[in-house]
């Protein structure tokens, strides 16, 4: 794999600061494929400078003007579509085609609709006697995590540059390739010098020298709760914007009257998908105690295709392994009944784990509470409409969720009761335009669409 050895600031590429480098592992097979630099709180403090010096320029720039670049953008995303695709497998372990149509092929659909946000939106608004000006922000810092390494950075950068802020970007340290080959995009989309600029490292150092750096107007994060708690409180006490995406324990509720083979079928392909690597993944199954067992039966048939190293990946790397592992064990331990899959890894080599079904889970288990962030499904009972509404909000996240019922009606009437930012009504289809983020402990902030725009906006309202 190709890795650039310096970080993209200013629009060049830079030697780095600091000679410490990051080993880049395939999960599939542990092989190291490239190194990339380490940066430290000197590269992050020369991008937030460089992104300070653009800013003025971008910001000033017409939105028909920034709609052409980030269509540009989505451009050189969309032909190196099978690039990006090849780099994600190799540094996250997905299958290719999975690789192919979401890694690769959402970013293009986010980047598209930023392309048009940016030349519809109104960044002006009249209210009574005064004229609402809709400015940007100033310079972004954005941290990123590996489960989606390039929807994530492009969900930040895209509405980003859309409102006219400049960007740094620090990606997680298992996925910098991805991140390096996005940067070489926006240069090659044309993008102003400084516009974008990207640091490699390790969150604890890079990531946190960016959310701390005094010159970085707001911090958005996409990652763990504990960190997120942290990044919240420094910004907190900077009295600067912040946007938090953290984690979930989405329901996929399935109602006494719903298509149950299809509520099920669904159910299973959204917590497998991506390993179960899914911040918004459908992880707790909820049924009503009449068809439980049919539902358990279901799950366990649909899981077996779920083969390793066929249609599922592994995890991302080893401590996410042992994670997951540890998370199938304590289910065990705390008495759910084991229908598929198990601690033992299914492969001698890469970070895999077996496609897992638990039934017999009851609300205060740690598997039902806690996010797991592996292929593993929780399936629960419940005894009546109401029992079910009080399980699906019952853990301290809200990102998102899934209603299965016999009509659109009923279903809706549910999901109005649950508390969580996003609800797949009947097996609703994606809408990169829909809000995303959390209620409760899963965030601040929204992100993609109008929403995802409006958190890189502030207003200025002048009166006449
Ligand atoms: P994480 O540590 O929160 O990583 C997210 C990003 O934050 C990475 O770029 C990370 O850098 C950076 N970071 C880490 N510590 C930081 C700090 N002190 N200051 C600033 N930035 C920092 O998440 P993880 O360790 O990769 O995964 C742990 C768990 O988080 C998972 O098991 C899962 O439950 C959850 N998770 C959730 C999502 C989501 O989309 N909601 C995504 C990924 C993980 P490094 O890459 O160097 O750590
Ligand atoms: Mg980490």
């Amino acid at each position: 794999m190709k890795a650039h050895d310096g970080m993209y600031i200013g629009g060049e590429w830079r030697p780095a600061s600091g000679q410490d480098t990051i080993a880049v592992v395939n999960p599939a097979d542990e092989q190291v494929i490239g190194h990339v630099p380490a940066g430290t709180a000197e590269d992050v403090d020369a991008a937030v400078r460089a992104a300070r010096a653009a800013f003025p320029g971008w910001a000033a720039t017409p939105p028909a003007e920034r709609a052409a670049r980030i269509g540009a953008l989505r451009d050189v995303l969309a032909a190196r579509k099978d690039e990006i695709a090849e780099t994600v497998t190799a540094e996250l372990g997905s299958p290719l085609p999975l690789s192919q149509a979401v890694h690769a092929g959402v970013p293009v659909l986010v980047a598209g609709s930023y392309a048009e946000l940016a030349a519809s939106y109104s960044f002006e608004e009249k209210l009574g006697n005064s004229t609402v000006l809709l400015e940007p922000v100033g310079v972004v810092g954005a941290i990123t995590p590996w489960n989606y390494p390039l929807h994530q950075i492009v969900a930040k950068v895209a509405p980003a540059l859309a409102a006219g802020c400049t960007v740094v970007l620090k990606p997680a340290e298992d996925t910098p390739l991805t991140a390096q080959l996005f940067a070489e995009a926006t240069q090659e989309a044309g993008l102003p010098a400084g516009v974008f600029n990207l640091v490699t490292g390790i969150g604890a150092v890079a990531g946190q020298a960016l959310a701390e750096h005094e010159d970085v107007d707001l911090v958005s994060f996409t990652g763990s709760t504990a960190v997120g708690r942290q990044i919240g409180a420094t910004a907190g006490a900077a009295v600067k914007r912040v946007a938090l995406e953290l984690g979930g324990k989405s329901a996929n509720v399935i109602l006494p009257g719903a298509d149950l083979a299809k509520a099920v079928n669904v159910g299973v392909a959204n917590v497998m998908s991506n390993s179960g690597q899914t911040c918004s993944a459908w992880t707790r199954m909820l049924v009503d105690a009449e068809r439980y067992e049919e539902a358990v039966g279901l799950a366990a048939t649909a899981v077996a295709k779920y083969v390793p190293g066929e249609r599922v990946g592994p995890v991302v790397n080893a401590k996410q392994q042992a994670r997951v592992r540890g998370y199938i064990e304590k289910g065990i331990e705390e008495g759910a009944r084991l229908v598929a899959g198990g601690p033992e890894a299914p492969k001698d080599q890469g970070y895999y784990v077996s496609p897992t079904v638990f039934a017999d889970v009851t609300p205060g288990m740690t598997i039902a509470q806690e996010e797991i962030f592996g292929p593993v499904l929780t399936i629960l009972r419940y005894e009546d409409v109401d029992d079910a509404l009080r399980i699906a909000n019952d853990t301290v996240y809200g990102l998102a969720g899934a209603v299965w019922g016999a009509d659109d009606e009923e279903a809706v009437a549910f999901a109005r009761r649950m508390d969580t930012g996003q609800v797949d009504i009947n097996g609703g289809r994606f809408n990169p335009l829909a809000p995303f983020g959390g209620y409760k402990q899963s965030g601040v902030g929204r992100e993609l669409g109008p929403h995802g725009l409006s958190e890189y906006l502030q207003t200025k309202s002048l009166q006449f």
